[in-house]
């Protein structure tokens, strides 16, 4: 197999940092679910948490940032950090903060009608997960009974207008349930429309397809079924140089709970830092730091330069 880096250098890409456009925050790996495809190997019993300093540090860092950039919040499940509603209210008074994104698995909103006001005040963009439009699937990669609970908030979010008023956009993601890569993005947004809508009335602005990234419990997953080899091979065959010049990286800097620096949630999983040369924390650090830094890569990378392209906003192409 050819190492991502030598692949890169093969093309003549350098992965430098760019403009930055997005700063995604992770506020910590706890999590109601147990997904098998999870790449943070998120869940019940991960108790790793945003503190309200390193919040305050995130939000000092974006106003000073004085450009307009959007805010990504992940986790785990945002909506297990005690401090979630604190910190939507805080962006929303910055002035230079364009979309506010929060990835949400739905389940977990259950019982959260008052988060979701706040959500709605606050026009926060909810990206929710939902791999598949069929209960079985669904049920397959994230639990017994996930699909109902998913069914019922997607009805509730649209009875309060999300995925209907222009302010209120609800985002769906699809990731294949196994060793294989996405299909085309546009023609499963296509099915996803179509199927929601009869089964069940549900409507939502756009659908994300990203691929597994082999990390985390989906390491774990292909390792135990001796699918890891091959899945590499697989990503590796469908290397398209002209995504590596639009990864998600060059244009994102990424927090995690304890206010350290990634250039992506994936190289945060592996503790791959953010080479800005100055500092690790958050607190230290102003956006000119991070001018032209060359982002450390591994083989994973490949997930995301594989066929269509692979982001946290969905496809490269
Ligand atoms: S994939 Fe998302 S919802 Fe599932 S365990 Fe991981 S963080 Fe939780
Ligand atoms: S895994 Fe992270 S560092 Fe690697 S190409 Fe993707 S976004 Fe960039």
């Amino acid at each position: 197999m050819t190492h991502f880096s030598e692949m890169l250098k093969k093309y003549s890409i350098k992965l430098n940092k760019k403009e930055i456009k997005t700063i995604q925050i992770n506020t910590g790996y706890a999590c109601n679910l147990n997904c098998a495809h999870c790449h943070v190997d998120a869940g019940k019993n991960r108790t790793e948490t945003i503190t309200k300093e390193v919040i305050d540090d995130c939000l000092k860092f974006i106003k000073n940032c004085r450009k307009e950039i959007d805010i990504d919040i992940t986790g785990g499940a945002p909506e297990k950090s005690e401090f979630i509603e604190y910190f939507i209210k805080e962006l929303r008074k910055l002035k230079n903060v364009k979309r506010i994104i929060l990835r949400t698995n739905l389940t977990i909103l259950e019982d959260k009608k008052e988060l979701i006001d706040v959500f709605k005040e606050n026009n926060v963009e909810l990206t929710a997960s939902l791999p598949c439009y069929t209960k079985e699937n669904v049920d397959e990669q994230r639990g017994n009974g996930t699909y109902e609970k998913c069914i019922n908030m997607l009805k509730y979010l649209n009875s309060i207008g999300y995925g209907i008023d222009e302010n209120l956009i609800i985002n769906l993601v699809y990731n294949p349930l196994d060793d294989y890569l996405p299909s085309s993005q546009k023609e499963l947004e296509k099915d996803y429309k179509i199927n929601l809508k009869n089964d069940h009335n549900i409507v939502f602005n756009n659908l994300y397809t990203i691929a597994n990234i082999p990390i985390g419990r989906f390491e774990e997953k292909l390792k135990k079924n001796n699918k890891y080899e091959a899945y590499m091979q697989l990503l590796e065959d469908n290397f398209n140089a002209s995504n590596a010049f639009k990864v998600m990286c060059l244009d994102t800097i990424n927090i995690g709970y304890d206010g350290k620096v990634y250039d992506c949630d994936f190289n945060q999983m592996k503790n791959l830092l953010s080479q800005n040369g100055k500092s690790y924390y958050i607190g230290d650090l102003t956006i000119d730091d991070f001018k032209d830094n060359n982002i450390p890569v591994e083989d994973y990378c490949y997930g995301c330069t594989a066929g269509e392209g692979s982001s946290c906003q969905g496809n490269l192409s």
